[in-house]
């Protein structure tokens, strides 16, 4: 059986691809255990030049990054575009972190203590298809700059940008073996690698379900795993923010990607005293969104990714709602920016859509909002929206999710760490943090007795 990969505006077939299966896994293995000796003895100042070159190729190729994402995602191309340029800059940024991940030397009695961060061998790395790239990029920056050699598996929808990356490494004069990518199931390639012996660490972005597995299946083999899973995030918005400001930006945090982004803030809280006022202005900032074609450029949200992820999605919007956007009809599986006045106790709320549905939740007071927010068995990102400093630090203290922002929905950046709380996951990308969890730290003590 073949991998077909379709364009999810059009359902036109753009690619058929041969399946790896065990086989082709084991080989990639095998391959990337060969390369690790090498790379991991490449001096840190080459290993940087050779990740700086990859970030360059990756520049000088932006614009058919940025396409071949846009036509196997349905991202709108502006959005693919900004992703392609994180890509570069993730790869610029630990470039620069090869040689500043430094050990310690710690004072002990009778000689001198000190530490090495050393790599952990073969790392298997498992990702998503809402950012195919962009996600995979996040993990193997810091497992090459650690000096690990990696054997990706991108999702099955989603292949095409990952098999393109691997030819610029190698354009890169990253060397054979180093970066390979293994495009088939999950169930047989993902679960190959996560239980292969001779795979030190397994870097997973995915469903908090299959996440549960992954994190079962490594236990054979005491495997290291960092998890980025599922999220449910809270928008919480008080009467006494700029209620206009707020509502302008939020259809964009749940919207964004088709709403298929971990860190959707789907679930928007809302103090009663501004609620109509805020929801008036919600409901026109929704209205505003641009819903069509990926490839033009003004568009701001593209269809989904499958028409059985479009069923799923659709399961969630069975009444009345507070507003549904219009969609494109005939071909691509779209679906129409929808917002639904929900108590935190209804499905729509208590489960990852992962599409354009958010659910509006009004609350009393701020210990009624953290409550709320809190109310869920995720932790990933949220948002705090207030003109109260204090407020808005108390809050950001009390709730139990892994990045916050304070008057805006941005949670992601090159430079600072990312990950979940609860079973969003654990472990962090991005971030100085990300190197920690590509290395291992070595204690040495060298007695100075004579
Ligand atoms: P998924 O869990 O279905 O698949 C993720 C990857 O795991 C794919 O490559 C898939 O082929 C592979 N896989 C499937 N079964 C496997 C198995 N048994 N063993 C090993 N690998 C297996 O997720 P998805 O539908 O591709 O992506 C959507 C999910 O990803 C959402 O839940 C979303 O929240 C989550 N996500 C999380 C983050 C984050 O950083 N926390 C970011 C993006 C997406």
């Amino acid at each position: 059986m073949s991998l077909t990969v379709l364009n999810p505006a059009t359902e036109d077939v753009i690619a058929e691809l041969e399946p790896a299966g065990a086989e082709e896994t084991d080989a990639a293995v095998a391959r990337a255990l060969a390369a690790y000796p090498a790379w991991r003895a490449v001096a840190p100042g080459d290993r940087a030049r050779l990740l700086r070159r990859l970030a360059t190729l990756v520049e000088d190729h932006a614009e058919e990054l940025a396409r071949i994402e846009s036509r196997n995602v349905g991202k709108p191309i502006s959005g693919a575009r900004g992703e392609v340029g994180m890509i570069a800059d993730v790869f610029h940024f630990y470039a620069g972190a090869v040689d500043k991940h430094h050990g310690q030397t710690i004072p002990v009695a009778g000689g001198v203590d000190f530490t090495f961060r050393e790599p952990l061998g073969v790392v298997g790395l498992i990702v998503p298809w809402n950012f195919p790239l962009n996600i995979a990029s996040w993990k193997l920056g810091p497992a090459l700059a650690c000096g690990n050699t990696v054997v990706l598996k991108p999702a099955e929808l989603t292949p095409l940008s990952a098999l393109r990356l691997a030819e610029l490494a190698l354009e890169a004069g990253i060397p054979e073996g180093v970066l390979d990518v293994v495009a088939g199931p999950g169930r047989i390639v993902g679960q190959r690698l996560v239980e292969h012996p001779d795979v030190a660490k397994i870097g997973f972005t995915g469903s908090t379900e299959v996440g549960r597995s992954v994190m079962e299946g490594a236990a054979g083999t005491i495997k290291r795993v960092t998890l980025e899973l599922g999220g449910k995030s809270a928008n919480v918005v008080f009467a006494d923010a700029d209620l206009e400001r707020a509502a302008a930006a939020a259809p964009y945090a749940v919207f964004d990607n088709a709403g298929q982004d971990c860190c959707a803030r789907s679930r928007i809280l809302v103090e009663r005293s501004g609620y109509d006022r805020f929801v008036d202005a919600l409901v026109t900032a929704t209205r505003n969104v641009k819903v069509g074609d990926p490839a033009s450029e003004d568009t701001e949200m593209g269809p989904l990714i499958s028409a059985e992820h479009r069923a799923k999605v659709a399961s969630y919007v069975d009444g009345a709602t507070l507003f549904t956007g219009d969609a494109p009809e005939g071909r691509g599986f779209y679906f129409p920016c929808t917002l639904v006045e929900a108590t935190n106790d209804d499905r729509v709320a208590r489960e990852e859509v992962f599409g354009p549905v958010a659910a509006v939740i009004p609350f009393d007071d701020e210990a009624d909002a953290v409550r709320i927010a809190n109310d869920t068995p995720y932790g990933l990102s949220g948002s705090i929206w207030t003109r109260d400093g204090a407020r808005a630090l108390r809050v950001a203290r009390a709730l139990e999710t892994g990045v916050i922002s304070i008057n805006s929905n941005s949670s992601v950046r090159v430079a600072t760490p990312f990950g979940g709380f609860k079973q969003s996951g654990f472990g962090r990308e991005l971030g100085l943090n990300a190197l920690d969890g590509y290395s291992e730290v070595k204690n040495v003590f060298y007695s100075t007795a004579s």
